[in-house]
């Protein structure tokens, strides 16, 4: 007697693109793909908000741009550089350069100052600058944990080849057919860079219960159990329902999959603060007044 054993399939529930832009400071024109107040709080977590830099030419200049010191409390940043590179330094003594590749994996939590701005050398050079910036949330019981800081560097990220020259997937974090991705996360996530060659078919096998999105980056691709495409800077967003997700890419293909058991808490936040309940956010606010986020040590560059 012969059993087949194909994953129920996960229902795709909407292609969202948004022409929402706007710049953070003056180093990051960024799209705005999705945040939990447009998306709704459940929808994608544990992931806040996903910003897509550029990609953008910057002349070269003087003064490296980007975004000064500012506070974060609650959550994590999540940088994946493309094209560039940015430089970070936070109050707790993190800071690093990453370049296209590179992740850099930012633990808020309790609160940090830090500041995001273009390196020094693409300053100079000036070119094509892209990235993503990821907000991921914690957990209420690690919400006022300790900071912490990854640089997650390229080598680091191990690529997996796709059956049938379909292309290849880079684990940033979790786990995919056996390779583990060296960022240390504090719930189960799933975060993998996926390029696919024109006319190749993919199948994913992805945890049942755990949100599924797949954010396009370049080219477009056919969703399973959809007659949907999508396209250039849009989130395909599947149920949490079913394991398998079939993509065939129309053309080169790159995109970032989106992958994590949600968090099931109330999500309050406010500009750099995401937290449980609305006392807390006057907390913070009252916290970074009072120093309690510590300081920068004054610029050193490069
Ligand atoms: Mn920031």
């Amino acid at each position: 007697m012969q059993t087949t054993n194909t994953p129920a399939i996960k229902q795709l529930l909407q292609v969202h693109r948004t022409d929402s832009a706007h710049w953070v400071g003056d180093g990051f024109p960024v799209r705005s793909i999705f945040d939990y107040e447009n998306l709704g709080r459940e929808a994608l977590s544990p992931f806040l908000l996903m910003d897509y830099a550029g990609p953008a030419e910057f002349k070269p200049a003087a003064e490296p741009r980007g975004v000064g010191e500012h506070p974060h409390r609650g959550f994590e940043t999540v940088t994946l550089a493309y094209q560039g590179e940015v430089e970070h330094r936070d109050s707790n003594g993190g800071g690093g350069r990453i370049g296209p590749g590179d992740v850099q994996w930012m633990t808020a939590a309790s609160g940090v100052m830090h500041e995001e701005k273009h390196s020094r050398a693409f300053t100079e050079r000036g070119g094509v600058f892209e990235m993503i910036q990821l907000w991921v949330n914690l957990p209420a019981k690690d919400k006022m944990s300790a900071p912490g800081y990854q640089t997650l560097p390229a080598g680091r990220i191990p690529p997996v080849n796709l059956p049938d020259q379909a292309g290849q997937v880079r684990v940033v974090a979790g786990e995919y057919q056996g390779a583990r991705g060296p960022a240390h996360t504090f719930t189960p996530i799933n975060l993998w860079e996926i390029s696919l060659r024109a006319g190749a078919r993919a199948n994913f096998d992805l945890p049942e219960g755990h949100t599924a999105a797949f954010f396009v980056r370049r080219g477009r691709v056919e969703l399973s159990g959809s007659r949907d495409t999508a396209g250039e800077a849009s989130l395909a967003l599947f149920s949490r329902e079913g394991r398998r997700v079939t993509l065939t890419a129309r053309e080169d293909t790159a995109l970032l999959f989106l992958g994590g058991e949600p968090i099931a808490e109330p999500v309050v936040g406010q500009g750099p603060f995401v937290m449980n309940t609305a006392g807390e956010i006057r907390q913070a606010i009252m916290d970074v007044r009072a120093g309690r986020f510590g300081r920068l040590e004054p610029a050193a560059l490069s």
